[in-house]
């Protein structure tokens, strides 16, 4: 595993036992979890039975990390920014497609995209 990898997996790792930690009152060694010390099956144990969307982002981050396709958008297929990644280590989208998205969402929910189609064509 390349340096820069494995400080990925311990930005992600790091912000995952905090959330464990505040959230789920786990209280294991910190130091042992963070350095990537435990197999994906061990941590998926110590998962067992959580789950909330932040959770979730920081598990599949895991295993994009592991399939050597972490911090790459999964929508556009760009990288996404160095910062970025260190502000949220479970990002799997870049900031331009979150942007899209919201727009997108947005106009779904309105009027514009319903009066275009018949209502039967939606469906
Ligand atoms: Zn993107």
């Amino acid at each position: 595993m390349q340096n820069g990898v494995r400080s990925l997996q311990r930005a992600v790792l790091s912000r995952l036992f905090d959330h464990l930690q505040e959230h789920y009152g786990v209280d294991s060694a910190r130091d042992f979890f963070v350095d990537g010390r435990l197999n994906l099956h061990q941590v998926d144990a110590l998962l067992a039975f959580k789950s909330d969307s932040q959770l979730d982002e920081l598990r599949s981050a895991l295993d994009r990390l592991e399939h050597g396709t972490y911090g790459v958008c999964i929508t556009c297929k760009r990288p996404i920014s160095r910062d970025v990644l260190e502000r949220d280590p479970g990002r799997s989208i870049c900031a331009a497609c979150e942007q899209g998205f919201n727009h997108g969402a947005n106009l779904e929910m309105g009027h514009a995209a319903l009066n275009a189609f018949e209502p039967h064509a939606l469906f």
